[in-house]
């Protein structure tokens, strides 16, 4: 593997599980020195000691600016500068229409959109002082439109306005704003979704892969790989964009 990485120093919000921790690794694995943050210390910490390569837990929930902003000086702190931050803490709460509870949009909308201006803004700070920044935020597939994901679909198409606001306000500075956008991604999130529809998972991963050209759905790896591309120096003139990884589905 490649060292894009080295002493570059990178965050990754909801890095316990799923993409996060694949996205955490695979940096970590190209030399990077991660924070793993997430809601849990001792799941971020566990997920930190895994990966090795120098990673370290912190426990926050991206919906609290105030903690946000704690949690990104003591990164900067700890390790002495911040590089790259990956936006990708994110919940889902379906519902049709008629169904939906305001309490579950505005879950949705905090933890999938509002945490990530927090983040942002947390880490512009850093990142316009040393000129230099690299941020990657998890959008959805979902944010096309996608029947009983409402909230989900607004705040993941949000994101894809918030990525083109700051490329423009930070490529001044050499800080780059992209975003990925996933299909069905085979992490704990859509395995809760399956037991939330009462299907066994590997039937509603079937029935996702049925619908997609490449026959299959997508593994967390392959989600961290667009990800790293978009953090790293291959990526230089890259920013404002919306990349889909879907497997080719529509
Ligand atoms: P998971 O649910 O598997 O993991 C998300 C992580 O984020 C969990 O560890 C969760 O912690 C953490 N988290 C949730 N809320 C907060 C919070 N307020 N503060 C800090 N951490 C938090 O999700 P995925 O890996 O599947 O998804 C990652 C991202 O990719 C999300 O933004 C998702 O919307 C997006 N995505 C996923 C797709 C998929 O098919 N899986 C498709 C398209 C987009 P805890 O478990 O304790 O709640």
């Amino acid at each position: 593997m490649s060292n894009r990485f080295a002493d570059r120093v990178a965050i990754v919000t909801g890095a316990a599980q799923g993409i996060g921790l694949a996205t955490a690794r695979r940096l970590a694995g190209e030399g990077a020195r991660v924070a793993v943050v997430d809601l849990d210390p001792a799941r971020s910490a566990a997920a930190a000691k895994e990966i090795g390569a120098g990673a370290t837990g912190y426990g926050c929930d991206v919906t609290d600016g105030d903690a946000v902003t704690a949690t990104v000086d003591a990164v900067v702190a700890d390790h002495g500068r911040l590089d790259v931050l990956v936006n990708n803490a994110g919940i889902t709460r379906d519902n049709l229409l008629f169904k939906m509870t305001a309490a579950d949009w505005n879950a949705v909308l905090t933890t999938n959109l509002t945490s990530m201006f927090h983040c942002c803004q947390a880490a512009q700070k850093h990142m316009v002082a040393a000129r230099y920044g690299r941020i990657v935020n998890l959008s959805s597939r979902s944010a096309l439109g996608n029947r009983g994901q409402a909230n989900y679909a607004a705040a993941k198409a949000g994101v894809q306005g918030l990525t083109a606001t700051l490329a423009i306000e930070l490529g001044p500075f050499d800080v780059t704003v992209n975003a990925v956008a996933p299909g069905y991604v085979a992490t704990p999130m859509t395995a809760a979704t399956a037991t939330r529809v009462g299907a066994a998972v590997e039937d509603h991963q079937r029935a996702a892969a049925a619908r997609t050209p490449l026959g299959r759905v997508g593994q967390p790896e392959e989600i961290a790989a667009v990800v790293a591309f978009l953090a790293s120096d291959d990526a230089s003139y890259v920013s404002g964009q919306t990349l889909y990884v879907n497997g080719g589905a529509r």
